[in-house]
């Protein structure tokens, strides 16, 4: 009977060592493709986080480019606005700068701005510009040096009242400057990069098309706050700007530090009349 018991006990435990060893055969299989899995499961995986940082990475980089071309290479326009003060039109144009937050240079006429002083103040006080664009509007190249003087400083002595500091810029009609009247000025002279010409079209859409087709970085914009169709289209062009990620300054904060005599066309971009 004992060595029946011992015979079953070790068929038993012999059967348990092979069930054990199949066991760990399948296991040790299995592992094997397991393994060979999740290697190719980890290349995989790696692989994806690879690319998935590398992704993360290169749009953190782009991040940073694009906030460093917004703090270094700053990306800037500068709007100016000829031949007001305009008791309707400039008023109307003050109103969209102030709601846009945008600073603008002015080029007053001393005529204009001696009729309408109220709308000057308004316009230095919010935060604005206020130059020279001469008394009545001559081309200073057709002028002696008498009149070209006369033109200068009868619109110095104006502004001075108004805005109780000399202009600091004198834009010449037409943009129309001698050697002669550019050592007279005395100061830099500004003269624009893009033409809105809205004083030959006086259409909105037509000008925001010129605006859109001929703007480039450091280049000063030139139009006139005296025509309605001009004042209508600002809010769009200031929008589109804004869009394509320009910073809109005065023509004093594009140009830095400009020399006096010199004609300034927009950043970077100067010669002294001939
Ligand atoms: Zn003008």
């Amino acid at each position: 009977m004992k060595e029946k018991k011992f015979l079953i006990l070790g068929i038993i435990v012999l059967l348990g060592m092979f069930f054990f060893l199949g066991k760990s055969i399948i296991f040790l299989t299995n592992n094997q493709h397991e393994e060979t899995r999740s290697s190719v499961n980890r290349t995989k995986q790696s692989f994806r986080k690879e690319t998935f940082f590398s992704r993360k990475e290169e749009a953190s980089k782009k991040d940073t480019e694009q906030t460093k071309k917004v703090d270094q290479i700053k990306k800037i326009v500068a709007l100016s606005f000829d031949d007001g003060p305009n008791p309707r039109t400039t008023i109307q144009l003050l109103k969209i700068l102030k709601e846009k937050k945008v600073h603008v240079t002015f080029f007053e006429l001393g005529e204009n701005a001696n009729k309408y002083p109220e709308v000057v103040k308004q316009a230095q006080k919010e935060g604005n510009e206020i130059e020279s664009h001469t008394y009545d509007h001559q081309d200073l190249a057709q002028l002696s040096t008498d009149e070209i003087q006369m033109e200068i400083s009868k619109t110095d002595e104006i502004l001075k009242k108004i805005i109780e500091k000399k202009a600091d810029f004198l834009r010449p009609p037409y943009g129309s400057v001698t050697e002669l009247a550019a050592r007279l000025i005395n100061r830099p002279i500004i003269n624009w990069s893009v033409d809105s010409e809205d004083w030959k079209t006086r259409n909105s859409e037509q000008i925001f098309q010129r605006i859109i087709g001929t703007v480039y970085d450091g280049s000063i914009l030139l139009f006139h706050d005296i025509y309605p169709e001009t004042v209508n289209v600002i809010p769009q062009i200031i929008d589109y700007l804004y869009e394509q990620g320009y910073q809109l300054e005065t023509v004093g904060e594009l140009l830095n530090h400009p020399k006096d005599g010199k004609v300034y066309y927009g950043k970077g971009d100067s010669r002294f009349a001939a």
